[in-house]
């Protein structure tokens, strides 16, 4: 696989920026929780000719030409998008996560409506209503936190702040919450109140594909997910229902609403990443990610780190950095110097600013598809662990240490290879 980015690319520059990046995916181990590693199959599908071709409109309903093999391709990936999560309903045309989310929001809402979602600060997404987008300029946004000692969501307090504001629609789902949501509840406090309850997957697809997390589906009026993260697919998004008129809705309201034309190239590749998720040992891989997470949850709770909510039901573990006095800033840079790939994150009531923050959050995804198990991910924990507790010593960081964590994820690596040796 190899040949991909340094024979088929030209540009001298592109090509070796592109080489760089391969070198850094295949020598560093990735824990950024959003990120995983796709299949061969699944980037040449996504580095195929389909690149070329205009499809606006549907299959079998386009404003082009030449569509007969675009569509073949459109229709398999919603069809196995159905299979996998139950749904009767799905639109596989949204270029990302954001744009699944804003479509959801042009086909059920008008501006100034209330929106009810998960605080970003309590590990909701951008798009569930912060300021600085689309969802939290448009709408009049109410915000739900996480306890602050459990750090769970607190289901009576959702409740009675959605009867007290009388969303027209709640979002549930989340970028950093590592334990399971309880989608029944959400759908039976919608209910009560007349909401819409959309559902943003994003984080928890590959794992609720797999059957290893609450599925959503049969709960919310519609579901969003990205496709790129524990669903293991290209950069993308998706839109499930189960409600026809929604559905038709959500259609107009992704193209002409809020898109042009789709990416067909990004699609096909969708279609084979859904394509593996139906197998068998994606069941085994969505299992494997979880206890991997938790295996590191175990170790760095050993060594002395907050983990918040106690643990994880899911890829993502959250770390309180603040029982060794470091900053999620300052241990990101570190341990990428260690060969480590992570992102600081707030933590539940977080005394930093969202710059600093007092966590990071890891992930067990990407490991798990070079083949990690429990074993690699408890020597992980360590190694993360011993490049933290040195900043903790130096506060610009240990040189030594980082250079000798650096030769052990290097021999991980090696042992454990992505795209060919
Ligand atoms: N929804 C959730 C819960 C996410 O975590 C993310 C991405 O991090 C998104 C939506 C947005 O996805 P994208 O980056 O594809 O727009």
């Amino acid at each position: 696989f190899d040949h991909l980015p340094k024979t088929t690319i030209s540009d001298a520059v592109i090509a070796s920026a592109v080489a760089e990046e391969l070198d850094r995916q295949k020598n560093q181990i990735e824990l950024i929780a959003s990120e995983n590693i796709v299949s061969a199959s699944v980037l040449a599908a996504q580095g195929s000719v389909l690149t070329n071709k205009y499809a606006e409109g549907y299959p079998g309903k386009r404003y082009y030409g030449g569509c007969e093999f675009v569509d073949k391709v459109e229709a398999v990936a919603i069809d196995r998008l159905k299979q996998l999560f139950g749904a009767e309903y799905a639109n596989v045309q949204p270029h990302s996560g954001a744009q699944a989310n804003q479509a959801v929001f042009l086909a059920l809402l008008q501006p100034g409506d209330r929106i009810m979602g998960m605080s970003l600060a309590h590990g909701g997404h951008l798009t569930h209503g912060s300021p600085v987008t689309m969802s939290g300029k448009w709408f009049d946004v109410v915000s739900y936190e996480v306890d602050p000692d459990t750090h769970l969501i607190d289901m009576d307090k959702v409740r009675a702040l959605a009867l007290e504001t009388r969303p027209k629609l709640i979002v549930a789902g989340a970028s950093a919450y590592p334990r399971q949501i309880d989608f029944a509840g959400f759908r039976r406090i919608a209910d009560e109140v007349g909401a819409y309850l959309m559902v943003d997957m994003a984080h928890y697809a590959g794992l609720i594909a797999g059957r290893k997390y609450p599925n959503p589906v049969p709960h919310a009026h519609v579901t969003t997910s990205t496709t790129h993260k524990t669903l293991r697919g290209p950069r993308g998004g998706v839109i499930l229902t189960n409600d026809e008129a929604i559905a038709r809705k959500i259609n107009s309201a992704v193209f002409p609403g809020n898109q042009g034309g789709p990416l067909m190239h990004v699609i096909a590749a969708k279609a084979v990443a859904f394509g593996e998720a139906l197998q068998d040992e994606f069941a085994d891989y969505a299992r494997q990610v979880i206890a991997n997470a938790q295996a590191l949850a175990r170790v760095l709770t050993a060594g002395g780190l907050g983990i918040v909510s106690g643990g994880t039901d899911c890829h993502m573990v959250l770390v309180d950095l603040r029982p060794k006095g470091v900053t999620g800033k300052v241990a990101e840079i570190a341990l990428e110097r260690a060969g480590l790939t992570c992102n600081k994150n707030a933590i539940p009531n977080d005394p930093e600013k969202p710059f600093v923050t007092s966590g990071i959050r890891l992930g067990s995804s990407a490991g798990t598809t070079r083949g990690f198990r429990e074993a690699e991910f408890e020597q992980i924990g360590t190694l993360i662990l011993r490049v933290i507790d040195a900043l903790a010593q130096v506060p610009e960081g240990d040189e030594a240490v980082e250079a000798a964590v650096r030769a052990e994820v290097k021999v991980l690596c090696d042992a454990f290879p992505i795209y060919g040796a």
